[in-house]
C-alpha cells in the first residue's frame, strides 16, 4: 500500500485547522501542526496519536514573524514526507478600514497573504519535482463580495482564490493539486477575535460540517469548493461570465465610450 503523505496544517491549534488535523489523522496521515498556541496543539496531538496511531509534530510559529515563517518554509522545502499543505491560518480584524489603520492592515496582509504565498512558494518546486502533492488554501466567500464591508480581510481572501486558481493552471499539469476552499460563516473563534458575537449571525455552519464538505471537494479534486453553496452551477456561471468578459479586453484602442470623450 502507498504510504500516505504527511500533512502540514497552519493554524492547527483551533477552529477549521484543528478539524482538518482531526480528519487527516483519522485517514491515517501523519501531521505537522503549526500555530502559536503550543498547549492547544499538544492536547490535540496527544488525542490524535492515541486515537489514530499517527505521528504528530508540533511547530510553534507566528507566521507573521519572518524568522518563524522562514523555519516553516525550510521544513516545507526539505521534508519529503510532507505531501499536503493546508494553508489555513488566517485572521480577521475588528472595525472598518478607517478604524484599522496601517498597522492592522499590514498584519492582516502578512498572515493571510504573505505567509500563505511564501509557504506555497516554498513547497511548490518540490511537489513539481516529485510530480505530486496537494495544496489546500482556505479562502472565504467574503473574497467574492466587497459588499460585506470586510475590506482588507475580503481582499486577502480574493488574493487566495486568485492565487489558487492560477496555481491550479500552472501546477495542475505538473501533477500538483490546488484547492481553494471558500467557507461562509462558520462557528469558530475568528468571530470573537473580530469583535462579532457569532450567535447574532444566521446561517452559521458548524466547523466539522464545513471541513467534511471541503474534504469531499478535495477527494473530488475540485479547484474551488464552496461548502454552503447549494447550486454549484451558480459559481460556474459566475466564472463563465468572467471568461466571456475577458475575451473582449485585448483591444488596441480604448472603448468607444471613452474615445468619444477623449
Ligand atoms: P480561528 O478559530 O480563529 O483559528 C485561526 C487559526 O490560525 C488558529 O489556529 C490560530 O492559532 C492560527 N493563527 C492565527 N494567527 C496566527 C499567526 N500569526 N501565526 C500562526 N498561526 C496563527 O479561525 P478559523 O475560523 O478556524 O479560521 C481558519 C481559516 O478559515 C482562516 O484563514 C479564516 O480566514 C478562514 N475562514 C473562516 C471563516 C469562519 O467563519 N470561521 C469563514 C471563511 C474563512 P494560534 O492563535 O494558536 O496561533
Amino acid at each position: 500500500m502507498a504510504v500516505r503523505p504527511a500533512v502540514l496544517i497552519t493554524g492547527a491549534s483551533t477552529g477549521i485547522g484543528a478539524v482538518y488535523a482531526d480528519r487527516f489523522a483519522k485517514r491515517g496521515h501523519d501531521l505537522v501542526l503549526v500555530a502559536r498556541n503550543r498547549g492547544r496543539m499538544e492536547e490535540l496531538a496527544a488525542r490524535l496519536r492515541e486515537r489514530d496511531g499517527v505521528n504528530v509534530d508540533i511547530v510553534r510559529a507566528d507566521l507573521a514573524a519572518p524568522a518563524d515563517l522562514a523555519q516553516i518554509e525550510a521544513r516545507l522545502a526539505d521534508d519529503a514526507r510532507i505531501g499536503v499543505l493546508v494553508n489555513n491560518a488566517g485572521a480577521a480584524a475588528p472595525g472598518s478600514f478607517l478604524d484599522q489603520g496601517p498597522k492592522v492592515v499590514g498584519e492582516l496582509i502578512d498572515l493571510n497573504v504573505s505567509a500563505l504565498a511564501r509557504l506555497t512558494a516554498s513547497v511548490a518546486p518540490r511537489f513539481v519535482r516529485e510530480g505530486k502533492g496537494s495544496i489546500v488554501n482556505i479562502a472565504s466567500v467574503v473574497g467574492l463580495a466587497p459588499e460585506f464591508g470586510l475590506s482588507v480581510y475580503g481582499a486577502t481572501k480574493a488574493f487566495v482564490l486568485y492565487l489558487s486558481q492560477s496555481l491550479h493552471l500552472e501546477l495542475g499539469p505538473k501533477g500538483v493539486y490546488v484547492q481553494a476552499v471558500l467557507p461562509a460563516a462558520t462557528r469558530t473563534e475568528i468571530w470573537s477575535h473580530a469583535g462579532v458575537d457569532v450567535n447574532t449571525l444566521s446561517g452559521v455552519m458548524e466547523v466539522g460540517d464545513l471541513v467534511d464538505a471541503a474534504l469531499v471537494g478535495y477527494d473530488r479534486r475540485e479547484t474551488v469548493t464552496i461548502p454552503p453553496l447549494p447550486d454549484a452551477q451558480q459559481f460556474a456561471d459566475y466564472d463563465a461570465a468572467r471568461l466571456a468578459m475577458f475575451a473582449n479586453v485585448a483591444q488596441s484602442q480604448p472603448a468607444a465610450r471613452y474615445r468619444e470623450a477623449m
